[in-house]
């Protein structure tokens, strides 16, 4: 049954593959139908696979591929869903769907509350000197990230990749993973489509932010190449999954960039963090179904930087493609930063860094414990 799952899930993550990347369509209901199925057959579910039970039910499904079809998903179509993931999760035994994923993700609403307004407070006055001079609004911040400190970048995904695989000293990884460079193509992506089959997706290197997402997309690529489990393990919660991801990110960030682009990209992620952080904390509040949603959004962004689109609280994918998972990028950030302060402390030697990470991750990927660092 677990090998049914398994086999299932990699030809739907190939199927969206194709579809996303290839430009080929595919009826990604079918897959639901057919994961679905399998996990309904487990009887009882595991307590790991609970989301994916939800996830792929056929209510939420259909919902779902019909809302990722709309150029402008409407806030009705995005209550409807939330209320059946609801229901679903209610079925599953919990109070909801947000209550599960906390659950299963091994994290405390309140106690993640407090460290991203934290994280928030810490940043503000150097976000408010950036969101003045590049004129930036919660509904234009990835617009603008793409053009600051844009000049020639002398980053090719292929030079990065040899030069840190080859400091990572994982030959076998390298093999796995094939890259697709597309300046139309989407911003990035990665996926792990069968057994040694791991697709990478990103746009060239034409800005210091364009380099960032191909760090982040190409840590994705390490970690499933390098995790060696063929079983259920492989797959990773959301919260480590992501974290993870931000962590290494930021530690290839130190790796191949000179100081005046380390500087910039502090900047960058000082805004994203704002824009993250603001979506994350509305997220949670709007799985409380508040009367006044707009409302709601208003106040919590406009906290932060300026809002153009009080109705826009529906478009970011966030809100229907990957529920409550926002807050893991701005949590993986301050993960990072306390890892490298022990680091610093601990006067690990640059060189010694990523090695001490591949350690991490071969020794035990499933049980590592990213939350623990923040
Ligand atoms: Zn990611």
């Amino acid at each position: 049954m677990e090998k049914t799952f398994i086999k299932q899930y990699h030809t739907y993550q190939k199927h969206l593959w194709e579809q996303l990347i290839e430009g080929k369509a595919h009826d990604l209901t079918k897959d639901d139908q057919a994961l679905y199925q399998t996990l309904k057959d487990m009887n009882p579910v595991k307590p790991f696979l609970e989301q994916a039970f939800i996830d792929h039910h056929p209510d939420v499904s259909k919902q779902l591929r019909a809302i990722e079809q709309q150029d402008h998903p409407q806030p009705e179509a995005i209550l409807r869903l939330m209320k059946t993931r609801d229901l679903l999760a209610q079925a599953q035994g919990y109070d909801d769907y947000k209550t599960m994923i906390m659950n299963l993700d091994h994290i405390k609403e309140l106690s993640v509350k407090k460290k991203l307004i934290a994280k928030l407070q810490t940043d503000q006055k150097r976000r408010q000197t950036l969101i003045k001079q590049h004129g930036i609004t919660y509904d234009n911040v990835f617009q603008v990230v793409n053009q600051i400190g844009l000049k020639p970048v002398a980053h090719h995904p292929e030079t990065i990749m040899d030069q840190l695989f080859e400091q990572l000293d994982i030959p076998f990884a390298r093999k796995q993973i094939t890259c697709v460079i597309d300046s139309n193509g989407i911003a990035g992506y990665a996926q792990k489509i069968g057994e040694g089959d791991i697709r990478l997706a990103a746009r060239p290197i034409t800005s210091l932010n364009h380099l960032k997402t191909f760090l982040h997309e190409l840590s994705h690529a390490i970690t499933k190449a390098i995790q060696q489990d063929t079983s259920l393990n492989q797959f990773l919660r959301s919260q480590s999954y992501e974290m993870l991801a931000v962590i290494l990110e930021n530690m290839f960030i130190d790796e191949v960039c000179t100081q005046t682009e380390k500087e910039t990209l502090r900047d960058i992620q000082i805004i994203l963090d704002g824009r993250l952080i603001t979506s994350a904390l509305f997220e949670f509040d709007l799985n409380d179904y508040p009367d006044n949603i707009e409302d709601v959004f208003k106040t919590i962004v406009t906290h932060t930087m300026p809002l153009e689109d009080p109705t826009s609280w529906s478009q970011d994918t966030f809100r229907f493609s990957d529920p409550l998972t926002i807050q893991y990028y701005p949590l993986g950030h301050l993960a990072y930063q306390n890892l490298a302060h022990i680091m610093d402390q601990e006067a690990v030697p640059q060189a010694h860094r990523l090695l001490w990470i591949k350690a991490l991750l071969l020794d035990n990927l499933t049980d590592i414990d990213v939350g623990g660092l923040i």
